[in-house]
């Protein structure tokens, strides 16, 4: 990366734009202000930047959705997207973050949480999309192609659930905390609150399907993912 990572920030409020724009430039980044979907486009088409921060609430195309979009091209699907939101309900930001956003930081928000939240997603960024595919008897998962299976059936998996399940896989058998499992997959748990791993959990369970009771809750303790779930292992008593 250079030494000066090129922020797009995707605004279309001025003066909040503006004051983003000047505390980057004064902390080493070099930010470059699009006010609308089009004209971000415009900017990504000409130069990737290092990190997006895309508000929510833009006219025309939201940030959501935009953010969707950007995760499924192949050209910008591995840059950093922080989501700017005023929306401080949780459902709202398990929403901005199953849509592909790597973070969100809460409007109005200081300097300083901004370019923690910036280092941290750059930090984050680097690690992963490492390691070959992994097998867990009929679960596989493939990171290259990014798909997971069970029994040969596709597995529909958001990006968290699909690196939580690619952590649990490379770790199974081990019962791990919430704290853990942010430290792991999330990669900085500073920010986000223990219940965003349950709802990942749960969200993980509905897409496994079939292949769900192999992911255990463990009661006071955390999930684990186990080729043995006990279900299984003592059977129905009936
Ligand atoms: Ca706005």
């Amino acid at each position: 990366m250079r030494n000066t990572p090129r922020v797009l920030i995707v605004e279309d409020e001025a003066p909040i734009a503006e004051l983003i724009a000047v505390n980057l430039r004064h902390n080493g980044f070099q930010p470059t202000w699009a006010m609308d979907s089009e004209s971000a486009q415009r900017e990504l088409n000409a130069v990737l930047p290092d990190v997006i921060l895309l508000d929510w609430m833009l006219p025309g195309e939201s940030g959501l959705s935009l953010a969707r979009k950007w995760r499924q091209d192949a050209r910008t699907k591995s840059v950093p997207i922080l989501m700017l939101t005023a929306r401080s309900d949780e459902s709202d930001r398990v929403a901005g973050l199953d849509a592909g956003a790597d973070d969100y930081i809460v409007k109005p928000f200081s300097t300083k949480e901004m370019l923690a939240r910036i280092r941290a997603v750059l930090r984050r960024r680097a690690p992963e999309q490492t390691g070959g595919p992994v097998a867990m008897g009929a679960l596989l998962l493939d990171p290259t192609t990014h798909r997971a299976s069970y029994d040969g059936q596709p597995l529909k998996l958001g990006p968290t659930e699909f690196k939580l399940l690619h952590y649990l896989m490379g770790h199974a058998e081990r019962v791990h905390s919430r704290g853990q499992l942010l430290d792991k997959v999330w990669g900085d748990h500073v920010f986000i609150e223990e219940r965003t791993v349950d709802v990942h959990i749960k969200r993980l369970r509905e897409a496994l399907g079939p292949a769900s009771a192999l992911l255990e809750t463990v009661r006071g303790a955390g999930y684990r993912l186990t080729a043995q779930p006990l279900a299984a292992v003592h059977g129905p008593s009936s």
